[in-house]
Order: structure tokens, then sequence, then C-alpha cells
């Protein structure tokens, strides 16, 4: 009897962390979604699945080499898909006119050029690419607003905030009496690991988080913390949240996702089990709540929910980004560009685990922070970032 119109989606990142749930989420609900294009960059033989059960229009992969490989691998299981490749591919699937929705799930500063372009063709955007806000803030909500586009935040604990503010929230947060937005993070692997011991942490204890289960770059980033940073300049720019009146507490169990502190002393938390279908979910299927296959939360398994705050000897990412996000500017952009090069560097075990930091720290050290005017400055800003993060790794390694 429910009259829903389909939603027609483009998954960029569809081989992701984010993508494959985001595929399990409209899997349940043939009634409501179909799947335009599908982006998996690399990851052809996952794509290729993917595409056999969807039957997307459009695949999206890296380069040449790898479409004509794609090519084979559907012909029979897929044989209407067209194969395309690079990024104009990327921006084309996100603007497409039959799109209604857009899942922006590529992970880092990559993820930037295609989320923009579907805001300015008035696109839902289903933001899990947190870079976007990192790198071009300003830039990406004016241009949101200006071109009538809609912002839904997948990152889970944006997600939990939205679920709790007020709506429609007019982006003011004295009018509707909040004081505050606490962010809860688990705290990663190392919450209790001895910080001596910080500098000989390998790559696969960082990437092993202890509730999520994510893409690697998350991981990393969880674990220094620098993902909760992020999360700031993101809650900064999609709540217009001045940085003081945002704050970070430890919560290890990740059960609470978020709250919104109002001025009457009450605390609004969303809490549910650590699974990204459900913001995916949430999301998607606004204004009405649909099954996402995430299990009920069990309290008779929950024994306690704890808190405490981030020490900043441990988190010294954090405190980064905090100081990024502060400065403004450039600045969070320099933050992002010097952390994509750090962890990459990490996982490649090219420099320590220690030493992500100190890359962040020397290239916002040699920043001279200016204001934005362009998304051509912005990517000179970090691919000039980049280099220094890359000469500076050289000298440390
Ligand atoms: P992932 O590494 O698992 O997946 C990344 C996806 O992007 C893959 O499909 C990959 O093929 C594609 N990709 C990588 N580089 C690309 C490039 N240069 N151009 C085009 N496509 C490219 O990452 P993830 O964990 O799914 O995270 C994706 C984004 O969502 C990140 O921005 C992350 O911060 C955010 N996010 C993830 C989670 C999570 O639980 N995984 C939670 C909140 C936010
Ligand atoms: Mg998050």
């Amino acid at each position: 009897q429910r009259n829903t119109i389909m939603q027609t989606l483009t998954i960029l990142g569809s081989t992701g962390s984010i993508g494959v749930s985001t595929l399990d989420v409209v899997a349940r609900h043939p009634d409501r979604f179909e799947i335009y294009a599908l982006a998996g960059h690399r990851q052809i033989d996952k794509l290729a699945q993917q595409c056999a059960q969807h039957q997307p229009k459009i695949a999206i992969v890296a380069n040449k080499d790898l479409a004509l490989k794609l090519q084979l691998l559907i012909q029979h299981t897929s044989p209407d898909t067209q194969i395309l490749y690079g990024e104009q591919a990327l921006i084309d699937a996100a603007t497409a006119p039959e799109v209604t929705g857009v899942m922006c799930a590529i992970v880092g500063a990559a993820g930037l050029p295609s989320a923009l372009a579907a805001a300015r063709h008035g696109k839902t955007i289903y933001l899990a690419n947190k870079e976007t806000l990192v790198v071009a803030g300003s830039l990406f909500m004016e241009t949101v607003r200006k071109y009538g586009a809609r912002v839904l935040p997948i990152d889970s604990e944006h997600n939990a905030i939205f679920q709790v503010l007020p709506q429609p929230y007019s982006g003011n947060l004295a009018k509707h009496g909040i004081q505050s937005i606490i962010l809860t993070a688990s705290g990663g692997p190392f919450l209790h690991t001895d910080i001596q011991q910080f500098p000989h942490i390998t790559s696969e204890q960082a990437v092993k988080h202890p509730n999520w289960s994510m893409g690697k770059k998350i991981s990393v980033d969880s674990a220094t913390m620098m993902n909760k940073g992020l999360e700031l300049i993101e809650a900064h720019w999609l709540f217009n949240c001045p940085p003081a009146q945002l704050e970070v507490v430890i919560h290890p169990q990740s059960v609470i996702h978020s709250m919104v502190r109002y001025a009457d002393g009450s605390v609004l938390a969303q809490m549910g089990n650590p699974d990204m279908r459900t913001p995916i979910a949430y999301c998607l299927g606004l204004p009405e709540r649909i099954e996402s296959g995430v299990g009920a939360l069990d309290f008779s398994q929950l024994n306690a929910l704890t808190f405490s705050t981030p020490e900043k000897e441990r988190y010294p990412c954090l405190y980064l980004a905090y100081q990024a996000m502060k400065d403004g500017g450039s600045s969070p952009c320099v933050l992002n560009a010097a952390n994509e090069i750090a962890v990459a560097a990490f996982l490649q075990q090219h420099i320590r685990f220690t030493d992500i930091a100190n890359v962040v720290r020397h290239c916002l050290e040699k920043h001279s922070q200016s204001s934005l005017h362009s998304i051509e400055q912005l990517w000179h800003i970090d691919q000039q970032t980049r280099e220094q993060a890359q000469q500076y790794i050289q000298s440390i390694a």
C-alpha cells in the first residue's frame, strides 16, 4: 500500500566498507532503490560481483586497463552495464539527470570533486567522505545552499547528532537552545596501551579497530584519533557549530554514537550497535525508518557504558586537528593532505606510528595559512602539502 517513489542511486566507492554496507541495505529494499552507477576504482573482482547482483547502468573503474578487465568479467553476468573510467566518469555518474541520490563513499580528498559536482546539481548527497568537508567545508556548504542540494550525514557521529537535533534545524545553535555538540570516540585500539610502546605499533595492530570494521585509512585515523579531529571539522561545517561548542568524549563501547547538550540540562543521545548500516538506512529511508539488517541492541549484554577524556600525549593528532579547525582557512586542507600521506607511509612501513603526528605537525608549521577562494587554490595547497610531507618522510625514514 505504501507509495514510495523509487530512488535512483549512484554509489561512489561501492567496493569499500561503506559501499558494501550501502548495497546490503539497498538489496533489502528492491521496491525503493535502483542502482544507476557503481564506482569501484581498482577492486574489479568485487565490482564484477556487485554488477552481477545489482545490474547498474554504469560501472566505473580507475583506468582503461581495468575497464577492459572488468568487461571480460561481466560480459555474461551484467551485459547491459556500460563500463567507464576516470575522474570525469565519477562526476558524470554523480550528476546524471536520472540520479536522485549519490552515496559519496570514496576515501580521502579524491572524493571531493564528485561530491562537489553532486552538490552543484542539487542532488541528495549521502556523505560518508568526511574529507570533503575537512578540505573544502565552506566552499562545499556554500555550493550545497546555492544549488539546493541536501547533505545527509552517513558518518555515525554526525548521523547520531542529526537524529537528535530539532528538525528542521536552522543552523543556529542558540535559536534551538543547544549548548554544545558532543562527539563520542571509541579511543581506538591503543586506549590502554603504554605510550612508551607507541613507536613500535605495527600497521596490523593499528588497523584492528575494537568495535568497527572499516577501511584501512579510517582505521589508522581512529587509532591516532585524527579521525575524531576530522569529525570535529566535519561537525563544524555540517551543523554550523563553533569550535568552542564542540566536545569530544571517549566512550569505548561505541553504543552511544554522539549527543547534543541542551540549555535545560537535557542531553539527547542516539544509541545502537556499531554497524554503519544503521546510519545508512536512516539516510536512505528518510523520512521513514527502514530495515537495515542491524541486530537489536541487547541491554542484557551491556554491562557498562563508560566515559573519559582524551589525553593530549596519547592523541596528538586530535589536538592538531582542533587547532587547524580554529585556524580555519587553508589549515584543515593541509592537515588532511599531510595526514593522507603520513597514513599511507605508515601502512607501507616507511614511518613509525608516532611519526604520523610529526608529519602533520611539520606541514602545518611550514604552511602560512590563507583564506580560501577557490577549489583550484585548494588543490594547489593539497598538492604542495603532499610533496612537503613526502620530503619530510624521506628526511626521517
Ligand atoms: P574503504 O577503503 O573501505 O573504501 C574506499 C572506496 O573508495 C573503495 O571503493 C575504493 O575502491 C574507492 N577509492 C579509493 N581511492 C579512490 C580514488 N582515488 N578514486 C576513486 N575511488 C577510490 O574506505 P571506507 O572505510 O568505506 O571509507 C570511505 C569513506 O567513508 C571515508 O571517507 C571514510 O572516512 C568514511 N567513513 C567510513 C566509515 C566506515 O565505517 N568505514 C565510517 C564513517 C565514515
Ligand atoms: Mg565516525
